[in-house]
């Protein structure tokens, strides 16, 4: 047996109360305009993961007392067929969060289908309209992991200010904007990426260590700073299930704090889903 001397942050509870939080804020903005904030999501084609996220962002929805209504278009849907649902979707006043789920089949562009998102109903903040607005530093819909993340490290009480933190991967959807957060939060920040050298020593310089690759186990207890917080956003399948880009028991002996997965960021994902939702209703009316 190894013994786990880090903290082992738990996402699942953070998510919780994010939930119930908004819940309640649900329930008065209803009180206040009459309505339920809406949620719409769209689906190309028959992809089995995308079905069961957006299940669960629609069960989300629900819990929380959120409308949430659903298009699933054919695989064969054209570019321009979705990007007039998209554009009508944008015009419409009972919609408030547009989310289309990736992938889209080959046929069509995700960057045209996401840049045609109507910019205030941006729920995954994905748009170059949101992602200029983070870049500045101004208010926008953030996207929903980095987010995610975020709301963690708040949660632990992490302190951030002038702290060491390193980033790797560099995605428009995870790491570019976790970097961005983080810059805001005044950490010093690193990003790194499939071509950094000497990646181990980058990130055991790091206070505050956020793997966002794609590659099981990437990092070991060598890549770890002492005390440090680890964050692991990745999700890999493997022969022995789901596992991080961190490779969790023997970084658990180094770390100060570290974020399981699955039951790490995952649950947050979703939730922070729901805190954009209803910042995009309370900013159109
Ligand atoms: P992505 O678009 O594939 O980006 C991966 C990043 O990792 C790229 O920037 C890449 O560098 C970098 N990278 C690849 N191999 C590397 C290496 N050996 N050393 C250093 N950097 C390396 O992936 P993503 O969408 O950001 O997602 C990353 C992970 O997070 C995935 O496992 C995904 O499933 C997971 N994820 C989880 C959630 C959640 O809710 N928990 C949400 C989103 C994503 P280059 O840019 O140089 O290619």
């Amino acid at each position: 047996m190894t013994t786990v001397a880090a903290r082992v942050i738990d996402g699942k509870a953070v998510a919780a109360a994010v939930r119930e939080r908004v819940a309640v804020d649900v329930a008065a903005f209803k009180a206040e305009k009459g309505r339920a904030p809406t949620l719409t999501t769209v689906i190309v084609g028959e992809d089995p993961a995308s079905q069961i996220y957006v299940r669960m962002k629609h069960e989300a929805c629900e819990k929380a007392g959120m409308q949430s209504a659903h298009h699933g278009l054919p695989t064969e849907t054209t570019e321009d067929e979705l990007l007039e649902l998209v554009h009508e979707l944008g015009r419409d006043d009972e919609v408030d969060g547009i989310l289309v789920q990736l992938p889209v089949p080959d046929q069509i562009d995700p960057n045209r289908v996401v840049a045609a998102i109507e910019p205030a109903k941006d729920v995954d903040g994905l748009t170059p309209t949101n992602a200029g607005l983070l870049a500045h530093g101004a208010p926008g819909l953030v996207p929903c992991t980095p987010a995610g993340v975020m709301e963690l490290l708040r949660h632990e009480g992490v302190e951030l200010e002038g702290a060491e933190t390193v980033v790797v991967g560099r995605s428009k959807l995870v790491g570019v904007p976790v970097a961005r957060l983080l810059l805001g939060a005044n950490a010093t920040v690193t990003v790194c990426h499939s071509r950094t050298r000497d990646l181990t020593a980058v990130c055991r310089r790091a206070d505050v260590l956020v793997a966002a690759v794609g590659t099981p186990r990437l990092l070991g207890a060598d890549a770890v700073k002492p005390g440090a917080v680890v964050i692991d956003v990745g999700v890999n399948r493997t022969e022995d299930g789901l596992c991080g880009d961190v490779d969790f028991e023997p970084v658990s002996e180094v770390a100060a704090a570290i974020t399981p997965v699955p039951g790490g960021v995952g649950p947050m994902t979703i939730a922070m889903l729901l805190v954009n939702t209803l910042a995009a209703a309370r900013a159109r009316v």
